[in-house]
């Protein structure tokens, strides 16, 4: 797998700087060879790590990825492969992810969340809309576009679902500290799980200051 190595070779691209990495990928920031200005985050997924399930995730992470284009959701520009790995080519978003941003600033003026919420409610409403539910929404899954002027994007789909507003579903997914209540007790939930998450988001980029003490 790429994580913890030298970053695996593309034809296209030079593989830099580690930028994060998640359950089941690593991502580094890249340059494009024959345009060396265009930067882009290549997300590299073993495909040694690949189960069953996860295939079926990671098709639907690209699919999904590939229909939405949205100001406040990460852009899938392409997707290749090679004998190890799947690469995700995403635009590239400077600002890190927004559980760095929460503690390096420790505490986030109010209007800062409230642009923060609008953005990330605009991202969803565009996917219900769409019948797509996210499912793994956490501080960590939301980037931003730069440090100096952040805007949000809501990125790594690999959980996410089509679900229409009836649809009831059973497999449990996501992280339990950012999962509805319904999804950890009954296992039985429905697309108003991805609310539940944002709400938890919210409480934890507004209070943290003043359960710190500030
Ligand atoms: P996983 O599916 O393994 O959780 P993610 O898509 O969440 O992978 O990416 C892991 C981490 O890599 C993110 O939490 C973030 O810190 C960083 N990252 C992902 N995509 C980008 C991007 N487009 N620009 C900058 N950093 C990114
Ligand atoms: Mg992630």
């Amino acid at each position: 797998m790429a994580s913890g190595c030298a970053p695996p070779k593309l034809q296209e691209y030079i593989l830099t700087e580690k930028l994060g990495s998640g359950s089941y990928a690593t991502v580094y920031k890249a340059y494009r060879k024959v345009n060396s200005r265009e930067v882009v985050a290549i997300k590299c997924v073993s495909k040694k790590s690949l189960n069953k399930a996860s295939v079926e995730n990671l098709l639907t992470e690209i699919e999904i990825l590939k229909a939405v284009k949205h100001p406040h959701i990460v852009q899938l520009k392409d997707f290749q492969w090679d004998g190890e790995n799947i690469y995700l080519i995403m635009e590239y978003c400077a600002g890190g992810d927004l559980s760095h941003f929460i503690r390096s600033r420790r505490v986030l003026p109010e209007r800062v969340v409230c642009r923060f919420l609008q953005q990330l409610a605009s991202a969803l409403q565009y996917l219900h809309q769409r019948n797509i539910s996210h499912l793994d929404l956490k501080p960590q899954n939301v980037l931003l576009s730069s440090q100096s002027t952040p805007h949000l994007k809501l990125a790594d789909f690999g959980f996410a679902q089509h679900m229409s507003p009836w649809d009831e579903k059973r497999v449990l997914r996501g992280s339990p500290l950012y999962m509805a209540p319904e999804m950890v007790c009954r296992q039985q939930y429905d697309a108003r799980v991805d609310l539940w998450s944002v709400g938890v988001i919210l409480y934890g980029e507004w209070t943290r200051g003043a359960r710190m003490g500030y």
